[in-house]
């Protein structure tokens, strides 16, 4: 680790519109360069009490819900356009903090900037419905309310466009919250919460306390005071963050892990295809829950095909940050790191074969935390690369005869994020849009969408949708009014 220069960004909680002096600090080294970049507040119980206590006023008190649509709207697209002006800048915090190649972070603050601007045409158009068929002196409303404070819990692999894809749409919808960034990558987070008070996002709309799960997460879980948590992280931890919320009986929203499937039919244009699996699994150096990190390629093709798949991979160049270059980047951390290689190492003791890669990257990356572009052939259901979410470079293969079979390969995984479905037969391909089980399927393309779609999985992969006008209900409860009107016909005649 280098040591600490007067130029490390140095952060503390921002409550109530307030930055906290901060006492206890976390160290972020990047896993790009093995340099400190960033020092966090090391946030504690009180922190995060104070938080809530923050925007449970300014939800209860404050003027924000009872703003108008409009003026909520212009609020976020002021909002937009400030991210807008300082991409670069934001581009390179979560570059540094995650170790994703600069080209990837300034696409994540775009998609960012996308999901401020959907959700401030949302906030426009929310309304309920007017019931006008329940008799002649009855009239019946359905009011979308904001559900009150909300905890925003985000992981470290995307944390401005997943901070993007839960504050926009609470706003939107009225609420006050408290996110709690990652614990690695928590500067965007920060820097965007600073913009909005300087765009007239009311003092103690948005809160953030940075530290760990435990204490802060596992706080806006506990507390009474918080009406809502969307959480993003991985399944054991959304596990934990159900029961917790359960026992004060709050709603959750879970966007867990994923095991997705790239299925190839014979029938699918090759170059495409071929492209496609290696974006699947190698973008952001395969930490995304929806990675294509199955490849599932019919067996009449298989081998020309993962001959070709493997030359490409060989060619993808993996870089630091600021390399323009690069298309993989730095895994998280180290222990990190030795999760996806121990996985590779089960592969190939359970029989499997190693098409490329599978090693960690030394001499000029040596300082950071890399490893290969990795391929493996002969994969069977029962190993555990097929089973367990790897979250690194790797793409396990394995071969299907006909469709029956890659619905049951691809749907035979505890989780259900995202698909994507390679045929130019549109029955097959509407075939397997309906049989698979998973949040999301994609036909002929990858990782790819906008706003307007929902976010979310089914299975292991969780529960509640984010973005899309799905993402903005999740902010509401739906209150029933039923108005009657003229003289009543007495209960007690
Ligand atoms: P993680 O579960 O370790 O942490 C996620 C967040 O939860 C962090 O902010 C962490 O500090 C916090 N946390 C940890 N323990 C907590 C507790 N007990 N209570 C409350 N909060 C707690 O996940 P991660 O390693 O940061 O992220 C990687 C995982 O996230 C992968 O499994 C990935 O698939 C998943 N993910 C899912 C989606 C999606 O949309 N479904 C998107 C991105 C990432």
């Amino acid at each position: 680790m280098s040591a600490i220069t007067a130029d490390v960004r140095t952060y503390g909680h921002l409550i109530g519109g307030e930055e906290k002096p901060v006492e206890q600090l976390i160290d972020r080294v990047s896993p790009g360069t093995g340099q400190l970049v960033a020092r966090f507040a090391d946030g504690t119980v009180a922190d995060a009490q104070q938080a809530i206590a923050a925007a449970r006023a300014a939800f209860d008190d404050g003027p924000w819900r009872h703003t108008t649509g409009a003026e909520r709207s212009r609020i976020l697209l002021d909002l937009a356009a400030a991210i807008r002006e300082r991409r670069e800048q934001l581009a390179l915090l979560d570059a540094e903090e995650v170790g994703k190649p600069i080209h990837l972070a300034r696409g994540d603050i775009d998609g960012t900037i996308g999901h401020f601007e959907y959700a401030a045409a949302l906030a426009q158009q929310l309304h309920g419905d007017v019931h006008t068929n329940l008799g002649p002196n009855y009239t019946g409303l359905t009011m979308r309310e904001p559900v009150g404070v909300a905890g925003l819990i985000v992981p470290w692999n995307f944390p401005a466009l997943i901070y993007s894809q839960k504050v926009p749409y609470a706003l939107a919808a009225g609420c006050a919250v408290v996110v709690k960034p990652s614990e690695f990558t928590s500067s965007t987070a920060i820097e965007m919460t600073r913009l909005a008070a300087e765009v007239g996002v009311p003092a103690g709309v948005i809160n953030v306390v940075t530290g760990y799960g435990m204490p802060v997460g596992q706080t806006l879980v506990d507390s009474p005071d918080v009406d809502f948590v969307s959480f993003t992280g991985s399944t054991a931890t959304g596990q934990r963050v159900a029961t917790g919320a359960a026992k004060t009986t709050k709603r959750v929203s879970l966007e867990l892990g994923g095991k997705g499937a790239t299925i190839v039919f014979e029938d699918a244009d090759l170059d495409d295809a071929i492209d496609g699996a290696l974006f699947a699994v190698f973008f952001n150096t395969g930490q995304c829950c929806v990675s294509g990190s199955r490849l599932l390629v019919q067996e009449s093709i298989a081998d020309e095909f993962l001959a070709r798949l493997t030359r490409r991979a060989k060619e993808l160049h993996v870089g630091p940050p600021t390399d323009e270059d690069a298309r993989l980047g730095a895994l998280i951390h180290e222990q990190h790191a030795e999760k996806v290689l121990g996985l590779i190492e089960s592969a190939k003791q359970e029989g499997a074969t190693l098409l490329t890669g599978g090693r960690r990257l030394e001499g000029e990356l040596s300082d950071g935390v890399f490893v290969e572009p990795t391929i493996i052939d002969g994969v069977r259901p029962d190993m555990r690369v097929f089973r367990e979410e790897i979250f690194g470079p790797v793409l396990c293969a394995i071969r299907f005869r006909d469709a029956e079979e890659a619905i049951a390969l691809a749907n035979d995984t505890t989780y259900g994020l995202a698909n994507a479905v390679w045929t130019k037969n549109i029955d097959t391909a509407m075939r397997l849009s309906h049989a698979l089980r998973s949040g999301t399927v994609w036909v002929n393309t990858t990782i790819d969408g906008g706003p307007q779609l929902p976010i979310g999985g089914v299975k292991g992969s969780g529960y509640g949708r984010e973005a899309g006008q799905a993402g903005l209900e999740e902010f509401t409860e739906l209150k029933g009014c039923l108005i009657h009107t003229g003289k009543r016909v007495p209960y007690y005649g």
